[in-house]
């Protein structure tokens, strides 16, 4: 996956951003390519994003790493006793998952972080391929955003998962069961957290925690009682 070159107009944007940089990042060397999941193969538990930030992961070739929403996330997993450290600064910065993994339906960085859906189609095997590797033990899954819940249905679908007619809805907090033949699985929704959503308090610490929590929970992971912040 690290070479597919499927969307052209990703593949421009992810290159061009990791030729230009931004200053702040003028002497690292940006990944500029497509960005695997991260977490075990093994995980319980599956968070899916929209697609990799311009400056964050297609800079550090690892999801959710170098920005603000990464910040974000990663504290909450690491205050529920899913990460080993708060942050992530680099692919080399010895953070760990547990039972958790994190990935995108869209692998490369999008212009204004707005991928068509032409794109997301052309993920979409990708996607699938993630599914079925971690179909054995996967048990759960938070999905973050609207983007994120309507691309990551078809995929469940496309690898075992008996899906709903009508589609179940997105909302924070969305809850439902998808069985099939690899087993059930809770997905639930989640505002995505994007700083949009987080500087405006759309979605707090709190409100992340608990979905996080409770997907974890229904996933059969252990989580460390939630610390007031
Ligand atoms: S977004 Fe997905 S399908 Fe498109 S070029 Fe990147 S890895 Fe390939």
């Amino acid at each position: 996956m690290s070479h597919c070159r499927r969307c052209p107009r990703l593949v421009a944007w992810r290159e061009e951003v990791a030729r230009t940089k931004r200053a702040a990042f003028a002497d690292e060397t940006y990944w500029g390519r497509p960005v695997p999941g991260f977490g075990p193969a093994d995980a319980a538990l599956l968070i899916v994003g929209l697609a990799p930030a311009a400056h964050g992961a297609n800079r550090t070739g690892r999801m959710f790493t170098g920005d603000r929403s990464g910040d974000v996330l990663y504290q909450a997993l690491y205050d529920i006793g899913l990460a080993s450290r708060p942050t992530a600064t680099a692919a080399d910065d010895g953070l760990t998952l547990y039972g958790v993994r994190i990935t995108a339906p869209v692998h490369c960085a999008p212009p204004a972080n707005k991928p068509t859906p032409q794109e997301r189609d052309n993920c979409r095997p990708w996607l699938v391929d993630e599914l079925r590797l971690l179909a054995p033990t996967l048990r759960g899954a938070v999905v973050l955003g609207t983007f994120g819940w309507q691309a990551v249905l078809p995929a469940f679908a496309a690898a075992g998962w008996h899906v709903p007619r009508p589609r179940p809805a997105f909302g924070h907090g969305a809850r439902t069961t998808l069985r099939g033949e690899p087993g059930a699985l809770d997905l639930f929704g989640c505002f995505h957290v994007s700083q949009r959503n987080t500087f405006t308090g759309r979605l707090t610490p709190a409100m992340l925690r608990e979905v996080l929590s409770d997907a974890a929970t229904a996933a059969g992971l252990p989580v460390r009682p939630k610390r007031p912040r």
